[in-house]
């Protein structure tokens, strides 16, 4: 199969031929239709998150159909569309598994950086820990629910059941939790990197009450806020705008330092907390609710060899999620 092959960090992505893949017990292979780019796959290829399996595939917002099945596997066929999330296995055993924690598996693997993910023609993936995409998407289209999404869900979760909630940083997490949130009845305030008049347009047009620069004042006090922008000075910036007894919430997986800030900010109850991959249950949530709201997504598809173009793309946040189409 062709792939897009990351042979060590920093270095421009390589198209090459490579073995196909063969689905081991519990595992499928899928034929990967699409495969959006997230920003924790400019992390692992910046270097910022540590010991990649290298050489690499990159990828963890799959969707395609299930071509083989291995043996052991339950619940998966020949035929099925699927998705591949970012979760691609857990233990089942240690204390986090067995409480609903499996975000935090201390054995997890990861799809696209500890195994091959999905910048290729062919992936295989644990059947268990693939997701149901609803009917309503097409192939592309679905591909940005996969990771911002869930993870998105998850940080809005977490947040808490406040009427209003602050969206730091307002990209393509930031615009599905937003269709969420106005789905549930809060009103959303969207702050943006400053000046960036034409994304707070973007903002208004769906549905937030509010949107400016992530410098400026809240309107009015948040019930919540999640900081979807990897940047630490967002955290005092949050907490700011934040009432009392409220949460902000860290969705990135990698962010600069949080430069200090005075303890007045954080009294009165303040919580600042982070929020680690996803489990199978934020993305089957997600998922559904999703279709059920209507939430539209953003993507520009790139063929599967120009990675390098769309990895750029996905840097500066052109055009949306850039999805790769083999
Ligand atoms: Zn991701
Ligand atoms: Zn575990």
């Amino acid at each position: 199969m062709r792939a897009a092959i990351m042979d060590a960090p920093v270095r421009p992505l390589e198209m090459r031929d490579m073995h196909d893949p063969w689905p081991g017990p519990g595992e499928v292979r899928i034929r990967v239709a699409a495969c959006a780019i997230c920003r924790t796959d400019l992390h692992v290829l910046d270097g910022d998150l540590s010991e990649p399996k290298l050489p690499l595939v990159l990828g963890h917002q799959i969707v395609g159909v299930v071509e083989t099945v291995g043996d052991a596997v339950e619940g998966r066929a020949v035929g099925d569309r699927v998705g591949v999330p970012w979760l691609g296995w857990a233990c089942g055993e240690c204390d986090y598994c067995r409480s609903g924690r499996e975000n935090l598996c201390v054995r997890a693997v990861f799809t696209g950086y500890q195994r091959d993910g999905g910048y290729a023609e062919l992936a295989v993936a644990d059947g268990r820990f693939c997701l149901e995409v609803p009917e309503t998407y097409d192939d592309v289209e679905a591909t940005p629910l996969l990771c911002a999404g869930p993870i998105g869900y998850r940080a809005y979760r977490m947040a808490g059941e406040a009427s209003s909630i602050g969206l730091y940083g307002f990209g393509n997490a930031a615009r599905l939790v937003a269709q969420i949130a106005r789905h549930e009845g809060r009103t959303v305030f969207a702050f943006t990197r400053p000046g960036d008049s034409e994304t707070q347009r973007q903002a208004l047009e769906l549905g937030c009450a509010w949107a400016g620069d992530s410098t400026e004042s809240s309107p009015e006090p948040l019930g919540a806020a999640v900081v979807f922008a990897p940047a630490g000075e967002l955290v005092p910036a949050a907490l700011r705008s934040l009432a009392p007894g409220s949460t902000v919430v860290c969705a990135e997986i990698h962010m600069t330092d949080i430069p200090s800030f005075p303890y007045e900010l954080l009294w009165g109850e303040r919580v600042i907390r982070s929020v680690a991959n996803l489990t199978r249950r934020d993305g089957h949530e997600f998922l559904s609710l999703a279709a059920a709201a209507g939430v539209t997504t953003q993507v520009t598809t790139y063929p599967l060899d120009r990675s390098n173009d769309a990895l750029d793309a996905a840097r500066v946040g052109l055009g949306g999620t850039s999805v790769l189409v083999p």
